[in-house]
């Protein structure tokens, strides 16, 4: 199988230019991967629930595939909605084999009554971008809190967490990267 050679972006509805700089410079340092910025995709209503308030993450995934998804790169669609999944309040992203989506509703300080903190903002995009790669790659959950492949179930663990691999995923996202995809299960949060 072909080397991916990148990650798409993919912005969903109207999403801070910032945000798309910040993971154009920091996803290269984590990933080894060229991230190029696709045109946008507009927040498809039909994904909108109504009595929840919030978007299904997996009917905005599933937009992320007809039209940019090819077999040779990793796309990531990024939305400022709030979005969940089946069985969870919340995801912070989703993800399902070569297609990935992150939302920032959550990650902002202000969303936890703290002050505006770019820093803090860009670690925490970063984090959660770099986490549905991995899924997208086809690495599964790691039990390591210290490692990206972790599950947040909070914004605590993905603080405490961060961007990086473990040793053990490190290892599995260059064997995937080498060509070798491995798909250990279909989708993830
Ligand atoms: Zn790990
Ligand atoms: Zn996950």
């Amino acid at each position: 199988m072909a080397e991916c050679p990148g990650v798409t972006l993919i912005p969903i509805g109207g999403v801070d230019p910032i945000i798309l700089q910040w993971l154009k410079e920091d996803i290269p340092k984590i990933l080894s991967l060229p991230v190029t910025e696709s045109h946008p995709l507009p927040l498809f209503s039909h994904a909108f629930r109504r009595d929840r308030n919030q978007y299904l993450a997996d009917d905005l995934l599933a937009n992320l595939s007809p039209i940019i998804h090819d077999k040779n790169t990793l796309s990531l669609g990024i939305t400022d909605a709030d979005i969940y999944t089946a069985g969870l309040n919340f995801v912070f992203g989703i993800a399902a084999t070569g297609r990935a989506l992150i939302s920032t509703f959550r990650l902002r300080p202000e969303a936890y009554g703290m002050p505006p903190n770019p820093r803090v903002y860009r670690w925490r995009v970063l984090t959660e971008a770099v986490h549905e790669c991995g899924h997208a790659l086809g690495l599964p959950h790691c039990e390591h809190p210290g490692c990206v492949m972790f599950f947040s179930n909070s914004i605590a663990d993905t603080d405490r967490k961060g961007p990086e691999f473990c040793f053990r995923c490190r290892r599995r996202i260059e064997w995937v990267k080498m060509g070798n995809r491995t798909d250990f299960h279909s989708s993830f949060q």
